[in-house]
């Protein structure tokens, strides 16, 4: 998991739970406070209705009125409280319900604990449940007429009505705060944007330095701890770089102070050659022989290590020649056949009815194709067969050169591009070859901007080099793709 998502994932999570708990908090805070609130709203409702209904209850006491009358006068109050009121007199009562006549009755026993708090002239809310199990608030209140108590007026109310207050409440918290985690979420994806846009930058930097882009440099690090490994790259990198070129010109100056004494060596070892004292001299003409090859091998790889020195330090310069491809192909197989002809290999070419010019430098070009052909040669046993495919595609000439040679093993595949690598060398003891060939080849490929690849199923199974090699192209030609050897 990233980064980025592992630290928005905590910030979200501890925000939800922050939010969650405050929520909790201040809901329970608003519950404890609507409860206060409407019961207190009870007692001071129930006290103004039994001032109000003083009269309408003594005209009932003094039979001047009848049930319906009641009613009447405490409908109002009943709508305005959603509950229903009953009215009680000393030592006898009425029980009233909205809408319904009623006889008088007495007062119940034992007597609801809103009824005795009356009695000892206080005014208490209680909480219970009827026979059917719906909870109601009560509350009592004491009807006086010029002073004296004439009866109690007991409101019950159902608790759903402050149980609906109080879910509306929390619905406006919870909107509230999923609103608020949602703005905080936001700006925490905001700011770990901005933070990881620097650790970005710095892994893109780190990542082109690593494909080669060796003069890659953070620009502008910010000021803080990301910025200071961003200046600690810078540093390294402009190490990094000057070590290298230090390298390269070392290479570079080794390889050439090579060349004179290789020269003067071979000079000297032609001229011993055509001394007319050593002409008889059998053993003297064969060390002589010896030398010159070895010379010739230290002279390839001195070449090989020069034009690697001019690769590395981007020194190589890409030439402008105009090149058919096609009648390349075709002159290189031409100069390589006696040597595939000397081991017994047959050397096939399949390409496209050209011209297909190209701009290229012919000496690049040369040296990438025939170290490839020379490995086909060098690593395929007598009877083999070298079939070298020509394809052009949109922008670019796919080659192939597929050999039925003695393979590579898979473990030795990944290093064959390193220098001086040979793989499996017991086996190779006998073929000639510095391990320099491909290195060379891929450092001049990466230079054009193409690719290699070396595939091979194991040993004896053949081995197939595939280049895609990107040219600027000078002709469109007409491309009937078929064997021309
Ligand atoms: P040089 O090319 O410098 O004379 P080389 O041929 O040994 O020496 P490379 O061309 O770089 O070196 O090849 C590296 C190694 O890859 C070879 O030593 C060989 O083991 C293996 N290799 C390359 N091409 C083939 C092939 N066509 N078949 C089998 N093995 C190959
Ligand atoms: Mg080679």
């Amino acid at each position: 998991m990233s980064i980025r998502t592992r630290l928005l994932l905590v910030n979200i999570s501890l925000l939800g739970i922050a939010f969650l708990g405050m929520s909790l908090f201040a809901g329970a805070q608003i519950t404890a406070g609507l409860r206060v609130d409407y019961e207190q709203r009870l007692t001071s409702e129930i006290a103004l209705i039994a001032q109000r209904i003083a009269p309408a209850v003594v005209a009932y006491a003094r039979d001047e009125s009848d049930d319906p009358a009641l009613d009447t006068v405490l409908a109002p109050y009943e709508a305005q409280i959603q509950g229903t009121l009953h009215v009680y007199f000393t030592g006898q009562s009425i029980e009233k319900y909205a809408g319904e006549n009623t006889a008088r009755n007495p007062v119940p026993h034992p007597d609801p604990p809103e009824l005795e708090a009356v009695i000892t002239g206080q005014l208490l809310v209680n909480q219970r449940r009827s026979e059917d199990g719906t909870l109601y608030f009560y509350t009592a209140a004491s009807v006086f007429s010029e002073g004296q108590p004439v009866g109690i007026v007991q409101l019950r109310t159902p608790a759903s009505v402050l149980q609906g207050l109080v879910l509306q409440r929390w619905a406006a918290l919870i909107a509230g705060m999923i609103v608020l985690t949602l703005c905080a979420a936001l700006l925490v994806v905001w700011v770990a944007h901005r933070m990881l846009r620097s650790l970005r930058q710095l892994q893109e930097s780190a990542t082109r330095f690593a494909e080669g882009d060796l003069k890659h440099r953070i620009a502008s690090p910010p000021r803080d701890e990301i910025g200071a490994v961003g200046h600690a790259f810078n540093t390294m990198a402009e190490r990094i770089q000057s070590m290298l070129e230090a390298q390269h010109t070392f290479a570079s100056n080794t390889s050439h102070e090579f060349r004179t004494p290789l020269t003067s060596i071979q000079l000297r070892t032609e001229a011993l050659k055509r001394a007319p004292a050593l002409s008889h001299d059998t053993t003297a003409r064969r060390y002589l022989d010896e030398i010159d090859a070895e010379v010739s091998r230290l002279t390839g790889m001195v070449q090989g290590l020069t034009l690697l020195a001019r690769l590395d330090a981007d020194r190589l310069e890409l030439g402008r020649d105009e090149v058919d491809i096609v009648r390349f192909a075709s002159a290189l197989c031409q100069q390589m056949l006696p040597q595939a002809e000397d081991k017994g290999i047959a050397l096939q070419l399949s390409a496209p009815v050209g011209p297909i010019h190209v701009l290229v430098n012919l000496t690049h070009l040369t040296l990438v194709f025939r170290n490839l052909l020379d490995n086909a040669i060098k690593y395929t046993p007598a009877g083999g067969i070298i079939h070298w495919r020509l394809v052009r595609e949109e922008d670019a000439i796919l080659h192939t050169i597929e050999d039925t040679g003695i393979g590579i093993v898979p473990e030795h595949l990944p290093h064959v591009f390193e220098r001086f690598y040979r793989a499996d060398r017991a086996r190779l003891r006998d073929v000639p070859g510095s391990g320099l060939g491909l290195s060379i080849v891929s450092a001049i490929l990466q230079a054009y901007g193409g690719t290699i690849r070396v595939q091979s199923a194991g040993i004896n199974q053949g081995t197939t080099v595939t280049v895609r090699w990107r040219f600027p192209r000078l002709t469109q030609e007409v491309d009937t793709s078929q064997p021309i050897r």
